[in-house]
């Protein structure tokens, strides 16, 4: 979908609510605009009312046209419209039916056969797992680097480097690598850099604008925010748009009209919803820094923190998502911990309406790097992940606290 320019220099809250609701999507025949949402369209064949109307049909390659099921309908093109929208830079967003299944779409879009890819250190498992899986089947090598070291990085370009995959911060981690210096040596290079940006989104990092290539996000964490939809989505500028795309379509991705409704839905108050996890997440993170179980809390937003000042620096906002480690922690003390918790759900995933933790053990998912890192004892390097919802802090605060209690044997 491509831009427009009736939104994109509003604010972002402005642009949340009117971005994908052209009045020929949300209007009923003669009565343009007639409904707020563009409507569930659930279709997969078009009837032309002639053979010419067909063939002239069947040639239309524009992404608003109605042609056929796999090619969508308003209510998918409203949402990635959205969300091109909502990324500065972006010429056109694809949407793919799961997170993964955008990150794989897009590399698989940009690698060929002999070619040489890089990953950072801290991405997202399954990136990980694609890179070390179908991608070296496939004749692509894989090399991973330290996600704080650009130099590293740097030295590891060769001739035939296609592409980089960051993240930023790592989604168990939360070390936060310097993006913009990563892009601009990539680009210097004649490398393609592509970001898994499903932590901040746009709204807290404009990720094309800071000199990346690609925009990746799942979709089923922020933009659904409640846990019902699985989703993924691509943004690119002119240059690699239409390359991912005609990928996208041989690839036969589509999502379902039903689900895009939902991302939709989500969108609309993703930027309300941020603001509350963030200051929820901020509030609970300078809690757990003061208590004498927590070795080190792992919240870029947090003052002090690792990576914060790189963080301040390069993004414009947050979300609820951090981890932190315990002290002297063992594995039965922190399954008491988490076991112990009630308005928090064990469980993967994160960036809903509610509050989840996991365990982080990240250990078996590094390679140039270790875990953990320099400067934490081996003693504590066991911790937890939590993703702050919209519930009250200061009753997550009391949960947190009970678990510590019952963690003690209290
Ligand atoms: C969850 C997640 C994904 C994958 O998204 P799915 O929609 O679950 O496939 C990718 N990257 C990050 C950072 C994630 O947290």
């Amino acid at each position: 979908m491509k831009n427009d320019d009736r939104t994109t220099d509003s604010g972002t809250g402005t642009r949340l609510a009117t971005a994908g609701r052209r009045p020929e999507w949300t209007g009923t025949a003669g009565h343009p605009s007639s409904v707020v949402n563009p409507p569930v369209w659930r279709a997969s064949t078009h009837l032309y009312p002639d053979v010419a109307a067909l063939k002239s049909g069947a040639q239309a390659s524009d992404e608003t046209r109605f042609y056929y099921g796999r090619r969508g309908a308003p209510t998918q093109w409203a949402l990635a419209e959205a969300l091109t929208e909502l990324e500065p830079g972006a010429a056109g967003t694809l949407l793919y039916p799961s997170g993964v299944a955008a990150i794989a779409g897009a590399l698989l879009a940009l690698v060929k056969p002999g070619d040489h890819l890089l990953m950072a250190d801290n991405v997202y498992e399954p990136s990980r797992t694609l890179g070390r899986g179908l991608l070296t089947g496939f004749g692509i090598e894989t090399e991973f680097f330290d996600p704080l070291d650009c130099e590293s990085f740097a030295r590891l370009i060769r001739p035939n480097t296609r592409a980089v995959l960051l993240e930023a911060p790592g989604s168990l981690t939360m070390e936060v690598p310097d993006i913009p210096a990563f892009a601009a040596i990539a680009r210097e290079r004649g490398v393609i850099s592509l970001i898994d940006n499903t932590w901040a989104s746009p709204l807290g990092f404009p990720a094309l604008e800071r000199g990346c290539d690609i925009a990746i996000m799942s979709l089923t964490k922020h933009v659904g925010g409640h846990s019902d939809v699985m989703m993924g989505s691509v943004a690119a500028g002119a240059a690699l748009y239409p390359k991912l795309r005609r990928t996208y379509l041989q690839l036969g991705h589509v999502v379902s009209p039903d689900d895009a409704a939902l991302a939709l839905r989500g969108l609309r108050t993703l930027q309300v919803r941020l603001e509350r996890s963030t200051a929820s997440a901020l509030q609970i993170a300078r809690w757990l820094a003061g208590r004498p179980e927590v070795a080190q809390v792992l919240c870029p937003m947090l003052p002090g923190a690792q990576g914060h000042e790189t963080w301040a620096r390069t993004f414009t906002g947050g979300c609820g998502l951090f981890s932190f480690l315990f002290r002297d922690g063992d594995e039965a003390a922190r399954a008491r911990f988490i076991d112990a918790l009630s308005l928090f759900g064990i469980g993967y995933s994160w960036g809903g309406f509610e509050s989840l933790v996991v365990p982080v053990d990240p250990a078996g998912a590094r390679s140039a790097t270790a875990w953990p890192p320099p400067g934490v004892a081996p003693a504590d390097r066991l911790g937890v992940r939590l993703s702050i919802g919209l519930e009250e802090p200061a009753d997550l605060i009391a949960d947190l606290d009970r678990a510590f209690a019952r963690m003690a044997g209290q």
